[in-house]
């Protein structure tokens, strides 16, 4: 999961904002209790809809938001954050009103939209004794809101100290270590939500394959490629590594995590991102790293646009 910053709802094209107030208007007088009217509500709306499926498909840079699977645009889904229709799942707390909202409308896959995953099932952080979020926050992190990686650490030690790979922690997700209660708690609850180390074929392994391709690309460009190493589809290094990092390519959180690693390096975590950080230095850290930059230009921006600032 990464950070997705939201435009204004006065930002959308008119028609669209047009389409929602009206929507949600109604929306307001429907019966919570009444789910059938809810549903019809919001398949009326999406019927004709293409303007909210268009600009949620784009903010979103086509990957998931929770799990940064990349998506379809025809097969992608649209999740209510707030869920939209009362069950058990979510002690009875979905909201018609919020159904129409333009905060409460993320672009999802159709996993963790789907039963199995988030769905409609929601949790709070404060309930009263009935069990009401009575001036609770979902549990849920919102990445329109929050940044995830103040709170997700990914494994990214690929082998252990034997030597052996680590098949099943290697890009697992974890709340960090430095959170204070209430943050470890959404942390926790992300997790086992959106099941994000529990969907290994689909998820888990795809995650560790881009890792693992990333940290062998950048060993090799900081080493010297050897010749026989060449990318898939005729592309140059540069072109096939900026890809791999653009905004579209699934699972930047953990390719973040990595860059942030070696960028930090004077201080670096254990593991191999301080083997690298030492090998580096020991070649001379600037000599290693401005050439990465100046072969992958982009790189710079990536660092730049989703590495260095973060709010903590
Ligand atoms: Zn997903």
């Amino acid at each position: 999961m990464i950070h997705v910053p939201r435009c204004q709802f006065q930002q959308l094209e008119r028609r669209l904002q047009r389409r929602l107030s009206k929507y949600g208007f109604i929306a307001q007088h429907i019966d919570p209790k009444n789910k059938e009217a809810i549903e019809c509500s919001w398949k009326k709306f999406r019927k004709k809809d293409h303007l909210l499926c268009d600009k949620l498909y784009q903010m979103f840079h086509t990957r998931c938001a929770y799990c940064e699977s990349e998506t379809e645009q025809e097969s992608g889904a649209i999740d209510h954050f707030w869920p939209k229709s009362p069950n058990s799942q979510n002690y009875q707390h979905g909201d018609p009103a919020k159904m129409f909202e333009w905060e409460n409308l993320v672009w999802s896959c159709t996993i963790c939209n789907g039963f199995s995953c988030k769905g409609s099932r929601m949790h709070w952080d404060i309930l009263d004794h009935r069990h009401q979020p009575a001036l609770g926050n979902p549990l849920l992190l919102n990445p329109c809101v929050e940044d995830p990686i103040c709170y997700l650490e990914y494994d990214l030690e690929e082998i252990d100290t034997q030597g052996v790979l680590n098949h099943v922690s290697f890009c697992s997700v974890a709340p960090r270590d430095d959170l204070i209660d209430a943050d470890l708690e959404k942390a926790r609850y992300t997790i086992h939500l959106l099941r994000l180390n529990k969907r290994v074929n689909t998820l888990l392994h795809r995650r560790q394959d881009k890792i693992s391709h990333l940290r062998r690309w950048i060993n090799d460009l900081s080493r010297g490629v050897p010749a026989n190493v060449q990318p898939p589809g005729g592309l140059t290094i540069a072109q096939y590594l900026t890809n791999f990092l653009s905004i579209q390519s699934p699972f930047l959180a953990p390719a973040r995590q990595m860059l942030l690693d070696i960028h930090w390096s004077d201080n670096p975590p254990p593991g191999w991102a301080r083997d690298l950080a030492v090998e580096w230095r020991k070649q001379g850290y600037q000599k290693i790293y401005d050439p990465l930059i100046q072969c992958i230009p982009s790189l710079a921006n990536v660092m730049q646009d989703w590495c260095i600032p973060i709010s903590r």
